[in-house]
């Protein structure tokens, strides 16, 4: 390390970067402990959680996004926009892509930037396991921008559906998400709501029974990794909005008008969604070096230190962490971020103040599942629960609400999480329900 202070380079500002940042900028970047750089490939930040609302229309991305350049000035980090592309372990630079305008000009050349410790926080991206046709055929929610293409799609559909003066085509308005995890079964909720909220809005040549949203799963159950009660309360919830569950349903194939799965059903859809299956970006896979697994992840020690470089940390969705006391890794989930973001926190102050580094301990409490407006269902772990406990309705609602205003803690402070949570509060009594555009 230099005789100046520390550089610490915090890659991908999602759910766990941004918080990493945010606490490594107010108590070391503004005391003038270590330089605090955070690099992304957009300009925003929403929290990955919310993109399927996003896609539904049911929020708004520009309401909820917070510009990194604005975190960065009121919490003593800078922001850097780019796309990590490469790693230079023997420099200890980072290598970021040019940054294009749409139409393919240069506006940043590509750059390098020095660390002392890296923190690589890049999320996720789906995983189409090589299926013919996903790619072309199907959606995805890995992005902001791929959410608001979904929209965009949504809206042009059912305002082709309401002023087209015929009968709608069979499957005209047919839905179909492939993967039957959170993501999948938080969509599908959201559709239905919206089927019957642009109907209100006017859109009413198309009623909410023109559009059929079916789930198909390989798993024999929904949720599969989450305990049998919640799927089976979950699977009850959406039968009773009509969405159409094929479960045990291996997908073989995506057509342009239709899924086909191995047991040789077609399930005819104008809009499908692959939500089946995550991985790390490509630009991970061995990179300068590292262990990585299939899924293009880092692999990490019990410390969030990947296994080959002591100087480079991975979080959240990107790494691979043995979950101790299970046979599986740590899931790649929002409090999973949050939980590694403290713990990279704790162990760069640590090793800067000469100390050893922490090990991480992953707290599981619980899963939470939105339907929407119709219900919440979920599993609190833990402490509070003494084992496993399903909870439904206010609840878990309130629960689920919870995470989000977490994250926004983190962020901002509760002072501001209460004031933006009223002001959201106002807001939502003068705006539509739905984005109708
Ligand atoms: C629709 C949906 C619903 C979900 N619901 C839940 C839920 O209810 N509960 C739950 O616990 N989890 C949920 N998840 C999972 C959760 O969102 C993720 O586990 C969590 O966001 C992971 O956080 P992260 O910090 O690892 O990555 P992310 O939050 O994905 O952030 C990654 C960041 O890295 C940036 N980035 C990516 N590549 C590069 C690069 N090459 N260079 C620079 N920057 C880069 C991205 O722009 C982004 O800002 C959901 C996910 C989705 C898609």
């Amino acid at each position: 390390m230099s005789n100046t202070i520390p550089k610490i380079v915090v890659v991908g500002g999602g759910a766990g970067g941004l918080e990493l940042v945010t606490k490594l900028g107010k108590k070391l970047g503004k005391k003038g402990k270590a330089e605090v750089i955070l690099v992304d490939s957009t300009h925003t930040h929403i929290w990955k959680p919310l993109l399927h609302e996003v896609a539904a229309g049911t929020l708004d991305s520009h309401e909820d996004e917070i510009e990194y350049l604005g975190q960065a000035n009121v919490s003593g980090f800078r922001f850097r926009l780019g796309r990590m592309e490469g790693l230079d372990r023997d420099k200890k630079q980072i290598i970021v892509a040019p940054t294009l305008t749409p139409d393919g000009v240069e506006v940043i050349p590509r750059r390098r930037f020095d660390y002392d410790y890296l923190v690589i926080s890049v999320g996720s991206i789906s995983h189409d396991f090589g299926i013919k046709g996903v790619k072309d055929n199907c959606l995805f929610l890995d992005t902001t921008k791929q959410a608001e293409v979904f929209q965009n799609k949504l809206m042009q559909a059912y305002l082709q559906a309401h002023t087209q003066g015929k009968p709608l085509d069979e499957g005209q308005l047919n839905i179909a998400i492939v993967g039957a995890g959170a993501t999948g079964i938080e969509l599908s909720a959201q559709l239905h709501e919206v089927s019957h909220l642009l109907s209100a809005y006017g859109l009413d040549e198309v009623k909410p029974q023109d559009v059929k949203i079916s789930i198909i799963e390989a798993a024999n159950r929904v949720l599969p990794g989450l305990p049998e009660n919640l799927s089976a309360a979950t699977t009850n919830e959406l039968v009773k909005l009509g969405v159409e569950v094929h479960t045990g349903e291996r997908v073989v194939e995506v057509t342009e008008r239709a899924i086909m799965t191995e047991s040789g059903k077609t399930i005819p859809a104008a809009i499908k969604v692959w939500a089946a299956g995550i991985k790390g970006p490509e630009f991970l896979k061995d990179i300068a070096g590292l262990e990585t697994n299939w899924m293009n992840q880092l692999v990490v020690k019990s410390t969030l230190q990947t296994t080959l470089d002591d100087d480079i940390y991975a979080i959240g969705d990107c790494c691979a962490c043995k979950w101790q006391g299970h046979d599986e890794n740590i899931p790649p989930r929002a409090q999973a971020a949050h939980q590694m973001a403290s713990l990279a926190f704790k162990s760069i102050k640590n090793r800067m103040a000469g100390k050893e580094a922490p090990e991480f301990e992953y707290h599981d409490y619980g899963s939470l599942v939105s339907l929407g407006k119709y219900s919440t269902v979920g599993n609190l772990m833990g402490n509070l629960s003494k084992g496993s406990m399903m909870i439904e309705g206010f609840l878990a609602r309130l629960m689920y609400l919870s995470l989000y205003k977490m994250h926004q803690t983190a962020l901002f402070g509760p002072f501001r999480v209460v004031m933006l949570s009223l002001s959201h509060i106002f807001r939502r009594s003068v705006h539509p329900k739905i984005k109708l555009h």
